[in-house]
């Protein structure tokens, strides 16, 4: 069995701290690695954009920083948290309520409104009433989408449909947002919008990682991280991580950016 874990720095502003990470798979009599030793630590506020080829290990690395799958080998923190002291159910809350998940395919649900699939998770954390319809409101005029609020998904652009994601995400108000490949189903221009919308969120002090392999869709971000075969092979910062992002969405007013009550 592994050891204890090795002691943190006391005053870390790591939102993520992995250390010297494996996984591997068995697949029939062959083991596939598909992380080979990864340690990274991502602070608060930044923006990170993690590339490599297909195979390469990003949506590994990915199902372990937003804990739904384990490492084989070596240690994670999530906000400081030992996330291998944690049983299902405390596991299922730090998802639920520290970190908000995007997706290539948008995983909204069909045949229902904009409104209703931005609630849904505050529904599971137990938010009900106006209060809950206020934050979802909210987070989506947060996305540019005060207009869309009644459209269902069928009734959306893709753009449309990955920034209500995005609301959808955030609405939880998750220190982390993590997403892989939000913009792989998405034209340039609807591309740029969400990737906007990922700037204006981050410029708002949430950390947001998210898996690219278009160099267009990693400009955005403060920091790019490279991975070949299960490996860090390139780790490059871009601007601070207290700076603001390198590019932002359209401009906005303060109010809306704040994810102020659409009017
Ligand atoms: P990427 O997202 O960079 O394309 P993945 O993390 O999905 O890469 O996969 C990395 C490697 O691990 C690949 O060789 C893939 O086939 C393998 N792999 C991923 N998930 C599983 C699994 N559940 N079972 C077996 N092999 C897997
Ligand atoms: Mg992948």
């Amino acid at each position: 069995m592994s050891a204890a874990p090795p002691a943190r720095p006391a005053f870390s502003r790591a939102v993520i701290e992995l250390r010297r990470v494996t996984k591997s798979y068995s697949r029939g009599e062959a083991e596939v690695h598909a992380l080979r030793g990864v340690s990274l630590v991502v602070e608060r506020g930044d923006l990170v954009a993690i590339m490599g080829a297909s195979g390469s290990g990003k949506s590994t690395l990915m199902n372990i920083i937003g804990c739904l799958d384990v490492p084989t080998r070596g240690h994670f923190w999530l906000d400081g948290v030992d996330v291998r002291t944690l049983d299902e159910e405390s596991l299922a809350t730090v998802r639920n309520r520290r970190i908000g998940f995007v997706f290539q395919s948008f995983n909204l649900i069909p045949r229902t409104t904009a409104l209703a699939n931005v609630e849904l998770p505050l529904a599971y954390a137990g938010v009900r009433g106006p209060e809950r319809r206020d934050r979802a409101l909210g987070a989506l005029a947060a996305v540019g989408l005060a207009d869309r609020t009644r459209h269902v998904p069928s009734e959306m652009s893709g753009g449309q449909q990955q920034r209500a994601a995005v609301a959808r995400a955030i609405v939880t108000n998750p220190a982390l947002v993590l997403a892989d490949e939000p913009t792989g189903n998405l034209d340039s221009a609807s591309s740029d919008e969400v990737m906007g919308i990922f700037s204006d969120i981050n410029a708002q002090g949430r950390t947001v990682v998210l898996i690219t392999h278009e160099d267009d869709v990693a400009a955005f971000a403060k920091r790019v991280v490279r991975l070949r075969d299960g490996r860090v092979v390139d780790d490059h910062r871009v601007t601070p991580v207290d700076g603001p992002p390198p590019r932002r969405g359209r401009d906005r007013s303060p109010a809306s950016v704040a994810g102020g009550m659409p009017s």
